[in-house]
């Protein structure tokens, strides 16, 4: 391939990462806002996990106070400007606006993208930092939970220091969430909000390895533990270490590096799992070029666990999704490199013990799907290693947690967001990593201003 055919294949690679949403204009957005009803009581109020006063936001931007606007959301979700692109919101506060019943709801999500990105593009600081109150809090990962109990904090006048181990912070929304959906300067922006506090990230540090968790314990007042999740688990099929065989996290995290490589252009793929992150690897596979990209789940559409938007966006990209159907074995050729999938046919028994239909095989129903790559999206690990060297108590990786204070077994660190996830226990969405953050922040205050009276 000659150097100016591949340049070409590349832009337009980038073209396809792009954002897809170009969002609402200065004049679609002030007729949206004008039909908000500005209830009292509002329900959509009621239904954002954040409780952003989204009546409020709305009216200023229809007065024209677009920084207040942007202030009002960010004050409560310091995450807000990457949850107006990532929010189920006809889950949320759009399915709870009380114009359902009678024309259709406000389009709160855009309206909230409309405020932030305005404040983005004017590079707006929103918040100043507290007054320092002499206490420090070390923060284990830079992602939504962790920047919000930051952001919180150091409003109450903590010092602040944020450990990540990735290049950047931003955690899923930085790395894990598709660029044409959000793109990596959004979560920048967060980032650099949580920083004009005053607060350290220090980006390339492992705590484990480059910091100890002793250390974190000993030399801060508390500590929060918002580590996250790992690696895609293997699936355990034969054939999984061939060439070709990929983990959705680290594929969609390529993508968001800026790295596009043309080596899908024309390829089949499948993707095994039906969750958020699955969408995301299948998507990102149509837009790297990938002839065919296939979705292999053991359920059908009712069981899968990715957003009904999602769904629908995969769907309308292209994706094929084959229900009912389980792999077996990944197949490759003599130099290691996939070349099909074999598969079985399922059908739905009995319900297991989270109330889903156990999926049965179906004797006799092998066949192969021919593919070029298979990218596993079946959950994430846990940071088993980590929760342990803090010593903390655990289901399985899940850290346990008091549900009143977010404390964990240690009474000098909280835990929020994807780590706490999981077991019946915690949520997995990103407003709700942003909500576990600040009641964290909440519950530090108060517990630091108990052993200052007591000490007093
Ligand atoms: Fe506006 Fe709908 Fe919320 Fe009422 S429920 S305040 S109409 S967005």
């Amino acid at each position: 391939m000659s150097a100016s055919v591949n340049n070409q294949l590349l832009s337009n690679l980038e073209k396809n990462f792009q954002e897809v949403d170009n969002g609402l204009s200065k004049q679609e957005a002030l007729e949206e806002a004008s039909r908000c009803l500005y209830c009292y009581d509002a329900p959509c109020i009621q239904a954002c996990p954040t409780g952003i006063d989204i009546p409020s936001f709305i009216k200023k931007i229809a007065s024209g106070n677009v920084k207040g606007s942007a202030k009002t959301i960010m004050m409560e979700n310091p995450v807000g400007a990457s949850c107006s692109r990532v929010c189920p919101t006809e889950e949320l506060c759009e399915g709870s606006c009380v114009l359902n019943h009678s024309t259709k709801p406000i389009m709160i999500g855009n309206l909230q993208r409309y405020a932030t990105d305005w404040a983005m593009k004017n590079e707006q600081a929103l918040f100043k930092a507290g007054q320092k109150n002499g206490k420090t809090v070390a923060i284990v990962g830079g992602g939504p939970a962790g920047l919000s109990a930051a952001r919180e904090l150091a409003l109450l006048g903590y010092q602040v220091t944020i450990f990540e181990a990735e290049k950047e912070a931003g955690g899923l929304n930085t790395y894990g969430i598709v660029s044409f959906r959000l793109p990596q300067a959004v979560s920048f922006w967060e980032v650099d909000q949580v920083k004009s506090l005053d607060v350290e990230i220090r980006t390339n540090t492992r705590v484990g390895v480059d910091v100890s968790a002793d250390e974190l314990i000993q030399n801060y007042d508390a500590v929060v533990f918002a580590i996250g999740m790992a690696s895609v688990p293997h699936i355990g099929i034969e054939g999984e270490d061939a060439e070709g065989v990929l983990d959705a996290i680290e594929f969609v995290k390529e993508t968001k590096s800026g790295t596009l490589s043309e080596q899908y252009i024309g390829k089949k793929i499948a993707v095994i799992g039906a969750g958020n992150t699955a969408i995301d690897a299948a998507t990102c596979s149509v837009r790297l070029g990938a002839e065919n990209v296939s979705i292999v789940y053991r359920r059908t559409a009712e069981e899968m666990t990715a957003y009904p938007f999602e769904f629908e966006f995969a769907k309308q990209e292209g994706v094929e999704f084959k229900w009912l159907t389980s792999p077996k074995k990944i197949i490759s050729d003599a130099s290691g490199n996939v070349t099909g999938l074999e598969c079985i046919k399922m059908k739905l028994g009995e319900p297991s013990e989270d109330g889903r239909r156990r999926p049965i095989e179906v004797e006799g129903s092998e066949f192969i799907l021919e593919v070029d790559a298979v990218i596993r999206a079946i959950g994430q690990s846990r940071y088993i290693n980590l929760i342990e060297q803090f010593g903390l108590k655990h289901s399985d990786g899940v850290v346990d947690i008091n549900n009143d204070s977010y404390q964990t077994s240690n009474e000098k660190v909280f835990a929020c967001g994807d780590v706490i996830f999981g077991q019946g226990q915690g949520e997995a969405m990103v407003v709700s990593a942003a909500q576990q953050g600040k009641l964290v922040a909440y519950h530090i205050h108060k517990q630091e201003t108990i052993l200052a009276s007591e000490t007093a």
